[in-house]
């Protein structure tokens, strides 16, 4: 490869050039990072919170490639997954509780009716 600085030709691996002294690296990795077009994305995260099976096979496709957009449809899917199941649960406590008392409701109306008779 060749110094972005002088020009010159120097090893691929090299750091600095040998002849400026130029650092190689420090600005060639911050824009392939950003060539990628990896960024978080609200509208993924929406798309997995609305399709957690979307949002999980997106996550799983771009982990190596997009890892931050990747991030934003398993964290929307992960949400989605935890809101479902304390949902799930609040709905199962509210059907005990209803059972228990409509079943409380009718011991205390055949002990009522009991007693009547
Ligand atoms: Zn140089």
């Amino acid at each position: 490869m060749y110094c972005k600085k002088c020009g010159s030709e120097i090893d691929a691996n090299a750091n600095v050039c040998p002849n400026c002294g130029a650092n190689q690296h420090e600005n060639t990795q911050p824009a392939n990072v950003r060539s990628n077009g990896d960024a978080p994305s609200f509208g993924y995260a929406v798309l997995g919170f609305f399709f957690p099976v979307v949002g999980l096979i997106l996550f799983l496709v771009w982990r190596d490639e997009y890892p931050l957009r990747a991030k934003s449809c398993g964290k929307g899917a992960l949400i989605s997954v935890i809101l479902s199941f304390v949902s799930g649960i609040i709905w199962g406590i509210i059907v005990i509780v209803a059972a228990s008392a409509a079943a409380g409701g009718m011991t205390g109306m055949a002990a009522a009716t009991a007693l009547l008779l």
